[in-house]
């Protein structure tokens, strides 16, 4: 029987093409997983750093750290690369923690070379906050209330267990870390339960940002969030600000602070260094000089 006999040639075909993706994924998933534990060893993984602008004075305002991986064949990788698997590892935690004493240790460093930082924001995964002693690492550090920023995936902070985070938050506040919720406007956590974190700022995701020049619908929405803000004292910051018409008119909606490659990308501590210096020295920007 022809047909029959094609369906299967097909049939068989596509599984064979499957099973080889498939094989290559897990191979090449595998090999990631393998790599992650090593470079942990090697100390592969940096924090790079973009800088948070006043959206009135346009001062620097804050940085956030992000992770980067140094692979010796595969070049400077991003969170995308990796993220996913290190979570599935177990070993995420260990990778905020790289990330939060370089932070620490980096902001120090700028002040002490005269900086007017305020503070560093650091990414927080679900699996840092709920199990990884955090806590007690949290203890044994020295920073000064309020330099210190963990950013919360708004998708993640409920997920699990409401009365540990709401503790394990309420804990880290009492230690003077401040909380933001991240990616907002993309999860599932209702307004009710985000408000119960108390968090200092909203970080609005960038997919809403994005659209605001051509979409009266993202306007409106993004203009909402500031008036929610605004009722409620929580600060405002826009992520993945692309272009100074975004800049511009997100501060005249009276969004607090910008965030994006309009200003800078991610960059290397030594980088963010000479970059904020040279901002800092800006004439229309003598904060420390008035
Ligand atoms: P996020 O925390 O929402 O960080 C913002 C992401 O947008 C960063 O991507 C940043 O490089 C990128 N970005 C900033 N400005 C712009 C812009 O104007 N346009 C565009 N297109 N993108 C912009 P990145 O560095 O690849 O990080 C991706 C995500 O990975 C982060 O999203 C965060 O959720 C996670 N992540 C990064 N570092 C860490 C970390 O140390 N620990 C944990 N747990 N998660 C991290
Ligand atoms: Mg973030
Ligand atoms: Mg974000
Ligand atoms: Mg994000």
């Amino acid at each position: 029987d022809i047909a029959l006999y094609e369906a299967k040639k097909r049939g068989r075909g596509r599984v064979e093409f499957f099973t080889d993706g498939l094989r290559a994924q897990v191979v090449e998933t595998k090999q990631t997983a393998d790599d992650i534990l090593r470079a942990l060893e090697q100390g592969e993984f940096v924090a790079f750093f973009q800088p948070q602008f006043d959206a009135r004075t346009r001062d620097i305002d804050g940085v956030e750290a992000l992770v980067r991986w140094e692979h010796p064949e595969r070049g400077l990788l991003a969170p995308d690369a990796f993220l996913r698997i290190a979570e599935s590892l177990n070993v995420m935690h260990r990778i905020d923690e790289i990330v939060l004493d370089q932070a620490l240790f980096h902001l120090r460093q700028w002040q002490a070379a005269g900086l007017a930082i305020p503070r560093v924001s650091v990414n927080i995964s679900a699996q840092r906050l709920l199990e990884g002693g955090l806590l007690e690492k949290i203890e044994d550090l020295r920073f000064d209330p309020g330099s210190l920023c963990f950013e919360l995936l708004e998708s993640i902070s409920f997920e699990d267990d409401d009365d540990a985070v709401l503790n394990t938050i309420e804990r880290l506040k009492a230690l003077g870390v401040d909380i933001e919720i991240d990616d907002f406007g993309t999860g599932h956590a209702s307004i009710v339960n985000l408000l119960k974190l108390t968090p200092r700022k909203l970080k609005i995701d960038r997919q809403l940002i994005t659209p605001i020049l051509d979409s009266q619908r993202e306007r409106q929405l993004v203009s909402s969030i500031i008036d929610i803000g605004r009722t409620c004292g929580i600060g405002i910051v826009a992520e993945g600000v692309e272009t100074m018409d975004h800049a511009a008119l997100l501060s005249d909606m009276g969004c607090q602070t910008l965030q994006g490659y309009a200003f800078a990308r991610p960059m290397r501590a030594a980088d963010f260094l000479a970059f904020a210096l040279a901002h800092e020295s800006r004439p229309e920007n003598g904060r420390k000089r008035a």
